[in-house]
């Protein structure tokens, strides 16, 4: 591992933050903090921490004994000095005559010394620091040192490779019990450079910034140079099947798989992000892979990540397509259930009132494909392939110089299921939509952009599809919450399939179509020319019936049902004059809406229709609206307010009927009418 040190990137931080009023210590501290929480393979999403020991002066000026710690949420990568709250030393180091000190009070007494109390919680690991007498220490979890104490004789291996220069501490679940034994082997050699905790990571420690971080890349290069040098060949490869499935065939069932089901068709759903290269598909394909995968996580805060580790699948055949869906079942209720035995287990060895999490895996590892994160987020399942893609390396350095060993599942299960995480579920209450894919034909549009914002706002990633792809890049990023934009001639079956694909590719499936994508064509309908009407049938009904056949296709593979929407308009149960060109076919698609119900409702997929009526938008623009209203001698208000309401009806009232629909879970083969109200296109 490269030495990122530069002097003059240093200098020229510490400049620049002196203008802001940060001092050369903090300044110091922010530096190699990013430089550490910028490689993957020394600490990744919170895996990691650093303190620095200064001075800092409170609201009254007087002046304090301080430790510059990193505080929970930041990410090390791209620290700011309020990442680093200071906490007052006086307290902390007093903390260590204590005999014991529960962790709802460790947290309490770092709060009640924080110098600033909107700081966010000081880290778990907070008191370690403290106890050490070194002016800067770093904590790791580096993948290199986790290959060497996670083996079974992890302590003589410790001393093979480290020889004195580094303390053993044995393995203690982070908070004051370790603080103090970690500080013990300190004091009963303080010539050590840092300390190697076991099945846990390593610290270093120095009287300087760059001391400090130069150990701790110096004794990481001490490791990996060991795995290098004494490491056994390859294990055996599993053999492959002649043709392998590929990922996006087999993504929509194991998502389906892992959804959590709350009884009764209704499901807690996961995004998955497929991660793959050579390195990941060289180590899965490995025989003993699910032997690996069953021994747990490389460091006990993957737990968060990834429960109790990966779990792995057979790779799959593409000529016995038809069997990998069992497969995959069988593989996900073996996981639960063991987690749940896990759980039972553990928690009854005290009185502690705990809340079990959901049973389902979060990283999923397919001989020959690569791996699956799953998460509720994108974001959560992109972090459970980070952390694979580590687990990965620590298990591979593992294996090669001994056997992997990590830390006990029954030791794991008190950081899984710490007392602090457990009190965060129930401020983490997820949004309506959360884990769910929503893909919006014409989705540039008024109501399709206004669609996707509410979607995206109620918890779902949205796949907006338009024929403008800049358009639609657009609408994605004015929605939000990692929605994709999609450009496609949705009325080219092949470009339809590849919206769908690429909804699978980037979440791994589908649960909600709003198929909203419409154009009018005008004329009389006796005068009609046939190719104008063929033309808009090809959008306004062949469009509505290729996009729900690609979600329906995917929604049965997933088999946690979904919902249908389709925008039929007022046209469909109330022509407007010389408007058959648009209403003939929304009324066939108002049908179709009805006949997907009918034909799905036992697999659980929804099928609904809304009807809207004058929307400013594309099919309604404000020339058309300046010309229609003049020709009724109206003005544009009390023509775009002509409904019993007599209010204008807008692109976000649709979105809501959208929204409704997706959410009310015991509704199929229903129409919302959004006009304002007009009793001639009333459905009766
Ligand atoms: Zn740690």
């Amino acid at each position: 591992m490269k030495n990122l040190w530069n002097d003059g990137e240093a200098e020229k931080l510490v400049a620049d933050y002196a203008k802001k009023g940060v001092a050369r210590d903090l300044a110091l501290r922010v530096y190699t903090t990013r430089l550490l929480g910028g490689e993957p393979r020394l600490v990744l999403h919170g895996g990691g921490n650093t303190s620095c020991k200064t001075k800092a002066t409170d609201l009254v000026g007087d002046e304090w004994d301080v430790l510059c710690v990193k505080g929970s949420g930041w990410d090390m990568g791209v620290i700011e000095p309020q990442g680093l709250p200071a906490v007052k030393m006086g307290a902390l180091l007093k903390a260590r005559a204590l005999d014991t000190l529960a962790d709802e009070d460790m947290v309490a007494l770092q709060r009640a010394n924080l110098i600033d109390p909107a700081s966010p919680n000081p880290s778990v690991e907070t008191l370690l620091h403290a106890f050490l007498p070194h002016k800067f220490v770093d904590h790791t979890h580096s993948t290199a040192i986790l290959a060497i104490v996670d083996q079974a004789d992890s302590k003589a291996l410790i001393r093979t490779v480290f020889g004195n220069r580094m303390g053993y501490v044995p393995y203690i679940k982070p908070g004051f019990d370790l603080a103090k034994v970690a500080a013990d082997v300190y004091d009963a050699d303080p010539s050590v450079e840092g300390l190697i905790l076991d099945k846990h990571g390593i610290f270093t420690f120095g009287d300087d910034a760059r001391q400090a971080y130069d150990r701790m890349i110096h004794y990481v290069n001490v490791a990996e140079e060991y795995v290098a040098k004494n490491g056994k060949p390859q294990p055996a490869r599993a053999a492959l099947p002649a043709t392998l499935a590929t990922p996006a065939s087999i993504a929509p069932t194991l998502r389906g798989a892992v959804a959590v089901s709350r009884g009764e068709g209704r499901f807690d759903r996961m995004i998955s992000d497929f991660r793959t290269s050579d390195a990941i598909v060289d180590f899965i394909n490995s025989a003993a892979i699910a032997d690996y995968a069953g021994r747990g996580v490389s460091t006990p805060d993957l737990s968060i990540r990834i429960k109790t580790g990966p779990m792995a699948v057979p790779a799959p055949d593409a000529d016995r397509a038809g069997d990998y869906k069992a497969v995959i079942k069988s593989h996900v209720d073996a996981f639960a259930n063991d987690y749940r035995t896990y759980f039972e287990t553990n928690d009854a060895l005290d009185d502690v009132k705990r809340t079990m999490l959901d049973p389902m895996p979060r990283l999923t590892l397919v001989p020959g494909l690569g791996m699956f994160g799953h998460g509720r987020t994108l974001k959560d399942a992109k972090i459970a392939s980070d952390v694979g893609e580590m687990w990965i390396e620590a298990v591979r350095g593992a294996e090669a110089v001994g056997s992997f060993y990590p830390l006990s599942k029954a030791d794991l299960f008190p950081l899984e299921y710490w007392s602090l995480e457990q009190a965060k579920l129930a401020s983490n209450k997820p949004k309506p939509l959360t884990g769910q894919v929503v893909l919006i034909t014409g989705g540039a549009g008024a109501i399709g952009a206004a669609t996707a914002k509410l979607f995206a706002a109620n918890g779902a990633h949205a796949v907006v599809v338009d024929l403008d792809a800049a358009k639609a890049a657009e609408a994605a990023k004015q929605a939000g919450n990692n929605s994709i934009g999609v450009g496609a001639d949705i009325t080219d079956p092949a470009q339809m399939r590849a919206a769908f694909d690429k909804a699978v590719a980037v979440y791994g499936g589908v649960d909600i179509l709003v198929s909203n994508a419409g154009a009018a064509w005008e004329g009389r309908i006796g005068e009609l020319d046939d190719s104008l009407l063929r033309k808009s049938f090809e959008l306004n009904f062949f469009a509505h019936q290729s996009a729900a056949q690609n979600a329906v296709r995917i929604m049965l593979e997933q088999g946690t049902g979904g919902v249908l929407l389709f925008n039929t308009s007022k046209q469909a149960v109330n022509p407007g004059p010389k408007f058959g060109a648009y209403g003939v076919p929304k009324a066939a698609t108002l049908f179709l809406s009805r006949q997907y119900a009918l034909d799905y409702g036992a697999h659980g997929i929804r099928s609904n229709a809304v009807n809207a009526d004058r929307i400013r938008s594309g099919l309604l623009t404000d020339a058309m609206i300046a010309s229609r209203s003049g020709a009724r001698g109206l003005s544009e208000k009390e023509y775009m307010s002509g409904n019993l309401l007599g209010q204008e009806v807008t692109a976000e009232d649709v979105a809501q009927a959208f929204l409704h629909h997706a959410l009310a879970e015991r509704t199929t083969a229903d129409v919302t009418t959004v006009d304002g109200g007009n009793i001639a296109a009333a459905l009766r």
